[in-house]
């Protein structure tokens, strides 16, 4: 497994993503990850720990079904995240991981066409096991 480690600019969201598979980099073209410049990975296989030490913002649009974890203190767009529990999966934002490899290519990728269900069954497929630590929330309360 190779451990890659990230955070938000300000370190008060980190995270650490374990993954056998190589990096595959998706540039969404949806208007929120335009308007981030965002480059998102994930890895069914692999996992993700995310700790935040202040709050998060959870933003929602569209469909309304993602939270979209922004550190509320720095404003990084960190990952995507949608389930509750044992069910979480999250992508993560390339840019935010202390090596953000702008030397791979990303693939842009358009889902507009999804509805709410094909868009819940491709993440479930793609995205990887996640867990969300808030410490308001009394610590390892997943997301
Ligand atoms: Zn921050």
């Amino acid at each position: 497994m190779t451990v890659h480690a990230g955070s938000c600019h300000c370190g008060a969201v980190s995270f650490t993503y374990r993954t056998d598979a190589p990096l595959a980099v998706r540039e969404c073209q949806c208007s929120f990850c335009r308007k981030h410049g965002s480059r998102n990975v994930s890895d069914p296989h692999g996992s993700i720990e995310i700790v935040a030490r202040a709050s998060l913002t959870r933003y929602r649009f569209g469909l309304g079904i993602t939270d979209f974890l922004i550190c509320r203190t720095c404003g990084s767009y960190v990952a995507a995240a949608m389930g509750l529990g044992e069910e979480c999966r999250s992508t993560l934002n390339l840019n935010c991981f202390d090596d953000p490899h702008v030397e791979l290519e990303p693939e842009p990728v358009v889902y507009d066409a999804e509805d709410a269900g094909d868009r819940i069954e491709r993440r479930r497929q793609r995205w990887t096991p996640t867990r969300v630590t808030e410490p308001e929330l009394g610590g390892g309360t997943d997301a």
